[in-house]
């Protein structure tokens, strides 16, 4: 089984490229930012709550993702591997995601992509985005400039971690996107 934590900052392709990958290697991915809309989208109770932290830029509390997260691994667990996209953000969440893994699917990480793209070609493209996408974190350029703060803050550092588990490699995120796609496959193909 493989498993992949797709990891970068907003706005870094970790979407597109994460749909590139479950193509390429029979993965299912899991975004928690995808899950989050579909229940704001729903009007569901988790929903509500995350639209009050998302809308501002702000991380959702770990509690609330990792729950949302747990449910989403175990309806899936009959999967080849899975593709990690958003989750781990905090150190909390990683340690988590640990236990999720080994429990659930006795399985582990295999593997962090990290797309590293720097901080004023992230604003730009999603500011660009938010001219067609509809979502409200991409509307304006000061919640754009926080969930890039919050990246720092809380996430940056679950880079550390996977460094230190000897699974982490960084790949150029700027660039054409099949190119880029070419250059984490061959990530995977290492550890296959
Ligand atoms: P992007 O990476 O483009 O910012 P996502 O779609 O991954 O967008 O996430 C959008 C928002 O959803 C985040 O800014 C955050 O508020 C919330 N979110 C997503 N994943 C998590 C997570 N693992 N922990 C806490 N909040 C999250």
């Amino acid at each position: 089984m493989i498993n992949i934590v797709l990891f970068g900052p907003p706005g870094s392709g970790k979407g597109t490229q994460a749909q590139n990958l479950i193509e390429k290697f029979n993965l299912k991915q899991i975004s928690t930012g995808d899950l989050f809309r579909y229940n704001i989208k729903n009007d569901t109770d988790l929903g509500r709550l995350a639209k009050s932290y998302i809308d501002k830029g702000d991380l959702v509390p770990d509690q609330v993702t990792t729950d949302m997260l747990t449910d989403e691994v175990k309806r899936n667990a009959d999967a080849n591997g899975f593709i990690f996209d958003g989750y781990p953000r905090t150190v909390n969440q990683t340690e988590a995601l640990e236990q999720i893994v080994q429990e659930v699917l006795n399985s582990k990480i295999s593997l962090c992509l990290s797309l590293v793209v720097e901080d004023e070609i992230l604003v730009g493209r999603l500011l660009k985005r938010g001219e067609t996408s509809g979502r409200t974190d991409d509307s304006n350029e000061e919640i754009i400039r926080n969930r890039i703060k919050e990246y720092y803050a809380k996430t940056a550092e679950v880079a550390e971690l996977y460094k230190q588990h000897g699974i982490y490699v960084e790949v150029n995120g700027v660039g054409a996107i099949e190119e880029i796609s070419e250059k984490l496959f061959a990530e995977v193909e290492k550890i296959k």
